[in-house]
């Protein structure tokens, strides 16, 4: 067990006991309110949806098909193994379909829970209702994307929702008996390390299962890249050591019931502008544990 706060594998194991479980990433090809032109068309100022969706999701298969391949993958090697349908990209639950999404996921053998990325203004009452349904029979995990809870950053990067909208949704998928993750971001444009503490706290003090930092990354063909490459805007731009430091921190802020699930984001090295820290997620994890052990 790691001794400083819970890990992903701590916590999904007192969610799955009695077996071995792995995410499965599953595209839908859903748009997003901010990129369609309901909010806007430029989306989030970082956002570069295909730096976060594995190679396998881009078959333009179904649900099921893209699950039955990510098994298949992992299957070989660990042939007793279950498998959590993971509809990560853009927002999940946007727009049309996600009803039979989910109950094509269900179908396919081994699937013994499901998470639904967010954004926090696409999980109005109708949306909580189909999770909630889902959640009588297995496992369902909401990871909200709530970035910050500042509003002066969230409007810097265009986020198109208010940190009230957060903090609403959270409640309400956790009223609905939803497993709760949060995913937040460090080094936004303007946002001091204060500020992202702040929000770290404050989003501990909700009902909230997880957490899932990562470090700002500049990644080329985004709104982000041309403001930083124009000056309009500067990012906090971390050595290694000083994200260290500020996770040291971040790992003191959060309680131990909640679980932190990663800190690293891992865009593929060829998008990156910066940070190039040429770092795994198992490797900054080793790094943080640690500084962890001397702090
Ligand atoms: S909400 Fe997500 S998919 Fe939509 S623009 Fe922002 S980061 Fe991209």
């Amino acid at each position: 067990m790691n001794p400083f706060y819970k890990d992903y594998s701590e916590y999904i194991a007192e969610i799955f006991p009695d077996f071995k479980v792995q995410k499965l990433s599953v595209n839908t090809s859903r748009s997003c309110p901010n990129r369609d032109g309901t909010l806007s068309t430029g989306g989030c100022i970082y956002c570069n949806n295909r730096s976060f969706t594995p190679g396998y999701c881009f078959s333009g298969g179904s649900v099921a098909e893209q699950l039955r391949d990510g098994k298949r993958f992992f299957a070989r090697k660990y042939p007793e193994m279950r498998y959590i349908a993971y509809f990560q990209s853009f927002s999940s639950t946007y727009g049309e379909g996600l009803k039979q999404d989910l109950a094509d996921a269900v179908s396919v053998d081994g699937i013994c829970g499901i998470v639904v990325g967010a954004r926090p203004d696409c999980l109005g009452p109708e949306v909580i209702e189909i999770l909630k349904e889902y959640g009588r029979s297995l496992p369902v995990f909401v990871e909200i994307g709530v970035e910050s809870l500042h509003d002066n950053i969230l409007r810097l990067i265009n986020r198109g929702h208010d940190a009230a909208t957060a903090i609403r949704a959270i409640r309400n998928c956790a009223d609905a008996g939803l497993h709760v993750g949060v995913h937040l971001i460090a080094g936004l444009p303007g946002e001091t390390d204060e500020m992202i503490l702040d929000t770290v706290r404050r989003t501990c003090d909700l009902p909230i299962g997880s957490l899932k930092m990562h470090q700002l990354q500049v990644l080329k063909d985004t709104p982000l890249a041309a403001m930083t490459e124009s000056g309009e805007v500067a990012v906090t731009g971390y050595s290694l050591e000083d994200y260290l430091t500020l996770c040291v921190r971040i790992v003191e802020a959060v309680p131990r019931h909640i679980c932190i699930e990663r800190f690293l984001a891992q865009a593929p090295p060829a998008m990156v502008i910066s940070p190039k820290w040429g770092i795994k997620n198992y490797e900054f994890t080793n790094l943080l544990l640690n500084r962890l052990s001397k702090s």
